[in-house]
């Protein structure tokens, strides 16, 4: 029973009907054709989705600190009547929406804007190729006043209410900041000082909406830089803000150049909702909490634990525009959860691309991509339920298709079954759950432990055959690779090959980085079951010690020169590095001489070198299963989807994509 989300809340004059806030995400499509308005109608669908509150993305109030005109804008007047298409829509749809209030500072990049970034002290920010240019005292001035023009553009342009942007590096958690602000004048030196800058902002942008208009601010609950704001100042700040003349304060965490992750999958859910609670404790306005949190009911948690008072989510709401009024309707099961994979939205936008979404990839594609019920309704065979399958099979049931799946394995889920098992990627559970519901919704006939043959489906009268068969895992040509301790990915992931404490992988793409993390949290103790031993004294320290020096040793080794190649920019790093904390070693170019039963041999720098192994593990690659494709092919309409149309790495983002593509075009 879902009744704490459900309570109205009030911030300033704006009551809303619901605490879960669609969080403010840039998705990019301001730089397509008609992009405003497509904006307008993805955060429609929010609305209609019953989003509590919406936040746009960031709206730069300089040029200097936006990202060009590929984003979206609120500095000049012209902007808007263009920002009034998204207001509009929304209140048409009956929902809310808070304009963002953006000033990138030295996170702005000069090949979009033209100018140089600008900052408080002239620091260069590690994930930027442009160093600041110090602001002036009178250019503060300047910043300072277009926040406070910026926010009275988003009154006229219908916005219900603006949200400052003061967190996640940006450039007024660089004035608050001791790491980046490094100024002596009035606006840096001691913590008042540094904070004045976004105090100042709150105040006149309270001046300037006057009284009652909501103003939202986000804070940054924790910059996670060493040396940087305290806890101590970061809750004075949030004090100060109450007073300055926030009506809410929305706690951020992380600087974008941080190295801690703090929204991959790898965090866990909630792991920050913490910060938002020690915010709570010190003032009286709405406090808002974020990071992790993509099920409506670990909200309810949340705010039944007093922890906040409204919860954030963002990316849930590109993975499933629809999630909190199913979630209201107890169709916990029907939704789409986001499984943090940041795969095809931050890594799109880190690549200068449109946002869309790994498990809906309708985001980005709805003025082209509209179900619209099939014209021809036919019974289409779907041969293999993995991602590419159990999408392809999901969208042409909706339309009206009559659908059966084959799959040869036991279960349904293809290669979802391997990255679930992987510490750190357990979302994916929830991907297979979400097609579980969805295929038995829509009557989806599905048959396991079915191997699919062409005489048989053109026997049972398909009409179309949708081949998402897979791949077969690749052997490479190595001397001794046929020896019984030699084992493929898909035996171990699969649990039919036993794997001993020398391991060495061949290959160190996407697949081997999951295997290793499996196999070193695959442990003689886990770090609960040491603490839980120690603390009944079933065993000490030394004893615990011991047995967990009984880890696996494992390496990695790959020809080519990068390790993790095929992981996206955002969470590729965080993978790596805790791949190495973990001890797994990693070798790249290198040369196979040969595999030996005591282990492997091969040349790195000129020289031959042998890793001790019990076990080998080829993840070097696979090649595509499309065998039935071509049986099929010039008997009836057939299309070969996902991974054995191309193999490749484990690449579910694609897979889904080309099942939700056929899935439109039978
Ligand atoms: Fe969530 Fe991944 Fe979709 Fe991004 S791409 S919204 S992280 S599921």
């Amino acid at each position: 029973e879902l009744s704490k989300v459900w309570e109205p809340i009030q911030i300033g004059s704006m009551t809303l009907p619901n605490r879960i806030m669609m969080g403010s995400m840039h998705v990019g499509f301001e730089k397509l054709q008609n992009g405003v308005a497509r904006l307008a109608t993805f955060y429609a669908e929010r609305a209609i989705g019953e989003a509590g509150l919406i936040v746009t993305g960031g709206a730069a109030v300089h040029p200097e600190g936006g990202m060009g005109e590929e984003y979206c804008n609120v500095y000049q007047d012209e902007d808007i009547e263009k920002l009034r298409l998204i207001t509009k829509e929304v209140h048409q749809a009956n929902g809310r929406i808070a304009l963002q209030l953006f000033h990138a500072g030295r996170y702005a990049y000069k090949e979009a804007t033209g100018l140089d970034p600008v900052a408080p002290s002239p620091l260069q920010a590690p994930i930027n190729r442009w160093k600041p240019r110090e602001l002036s005292a009178e250019e503060i001035e300047v910043t300072i006043r277009c926040f406070a023009e910026g926010a009275v553009r988003a009154k006229k342009a219908g916005f219900d209410a603006v949200e400052i942007m003061g967190s996640e590096g940006y450039l007024i958690n660089q004035f608050l900041s001791p790491v980046t602000n490094k100024r002596e004048d009035e606006w840096g030196g001691d913590f008042l000082r540094r904070a004045r800058f976004g105090i100042e902002v709150a105040k006149r942008v309270r001046q300037a909406v006057g009284p009652d208009y909501p103003i939202i601010y986000r804070m940054s609950g924790l910059d996670l830089m060493p040396d940087s704001t305290t806890m101590e100042e970061t809750l004075q700040f949030a004090k100060m803000l109450e007073e300055a003349g926030a009506d809410a304060l929305n706690v951020g965490i992380g600087w974008h150049e941080s190295q801690v992750p703090t929204i991959g999958m790898m965090v866990p859910r909630g792991a920050y909702v913490w910060v938002a609670q020690q915010v709570k404790q010190v003032v009286n306005i709405p406090v808002i909490a974020s990071n992790r949190i993509n099920d409506v009911r670990q909200a309810e948690k949340i705010l039944y634990e007093e922890c906040s008072d409204m919860v954030s989510m963002a990316r849930p709401f590109l993975a499933d525009p629809y999630i909190v009024q199913k979630s209201k309707a107890g169709r916990f099961d029907e939704v789409n959860t986001c499984i943090a994979c940041n795969q095809a939205c931050l890594d799109h936008i880190f690549d200068g691309k449109v946002a869309s979404c790994l498990v809906n990839p309708l985001v980005g594609r709805e003025a082209e991509w509209q179900l619209v019920p099939a014209e021809n309704r036919k019974k289409v065979a779907v041969i293999g339920a993995g991602p590419a399958g159990l999408e392809a099979a999901r969208v042409l049931a909706e339309r009206g298709h009559q659908v059966v799946i084959m799959e040869a394995k036991k279960q349904i889920g293809g290669q979802l079954n391997y990255a679930r098992q992987v510490p750190g990627k357990e979302e994916f559970n929830e991907t297979l759950r979400y097609y579980q519901t969805e295929l038995a919704r829509l009557g989806v006939e599905i048959r396991l432990e079915t191997l699919a043959e062409a005489d048989a489906l053109i026997e049972e009268g398909f009409a179309e055959v949708v081949v998402a068969t897979g791949v077969i895992p690749r052997r490479p040509e190595i001397l001794g690779v046929e020896l019984g301790h030699v084992k493929g990915y898909d035996a171990v992931f699969e649990k039919r090959a036993k794997v001993g404490r020398q391991v060495v992988i061949v290959g160190a793409g996407g697949i081997a980085c999951d295997l290793s993390h499996l196999l070193m949290h695959d442990e003689t103790i886990s770090p609960k079951a040491a603490e839980y031993l120690q603390e009944y004294r079933i065993l000490d320290g030394r004893a615990v010690q011991q047995l967990q020096q009984r880890k696996r040793k494992i390496f990695m080794l790959r020809r080519g020169k990068h390790v993790g190649s095929g992981l996206g920019k955002t969470t590729r790093w965080a993978v790596l590095a805790n791949l190495k904390r973990r001890g797994v070693e990693m070798l790249t170019q290198i040369e196979y001489s040969r595999i030996a039963e005591e282990g492997v041999y091969f040349i790195q720098n000129g020289e031959e070198r042998m890793i001790p192994a019990d076990t080998v593990i080829v993840a070097a690659g696979a090649t595509s299963n499309n065998s039935l494709y071509h049986a099929l092919r010039d008997r009836l309409p057939v299309h070969l989807i996902g991974g054995a149309k191309e193999a490749g790495e484990l690449d579910a983002k694609r897979a889904i994509l080309e099942g939700a593509t056929i899935g439109r075009a039978i």
